[in-house]
């Protein structure tokens, strides 16, 4: 990486042009040197804006999964309770019949 000779390593620099006013002039080294510190540092900032790019993409995607997965999750609980209720209204007919099992005596008895 080259450090710029003739700015601080931000693409231009100040001159004094024909009226003696100051005026920005862009910086031939910065933009031209492939290995200067201008270069690089704007490539690592694509990088890094490409970066965060690509983690919103995935971030929203993740999102979206996850509310998919709370849904099922939600549905899931949704039959279980309702599996639940079912099961107690087995076992209620069952000591149901159980006690009118009792009331007949209880179980056949074997000779
Ligand atoms: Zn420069």
């Amino acid at each position: 990486m080259k450090s710029c000779p003739n700015c601080e390593n931000i693409g231009w620099y100040i001159i004094t042009n024909s009226r003696g006013e100051p005026e920005q002039e862009k910086c031939e080294f910065c933009y031209t040197e492939p290995d200067s510190v201008f270069n690089v540092v704007n490539d690592l900032n694509k990088t890094i804006s490409q970066l965060q790019e690509e983690n919103a993409r995935l971030s929203k995607i993740y999102r979206e999964e996850l509310t998919e997965l709370q849904n099922t999750h939600k549905e899931l609980n949704t039959l279980k309770s309702a599996a639940g209720i079912l099961g107690s209204v087995k076992s209620d007919r069952k000591a149901e019949s159980s006690r009118a099992n009792g009331r007949l005596g209880g179980r056949p008895k074997s000779k």
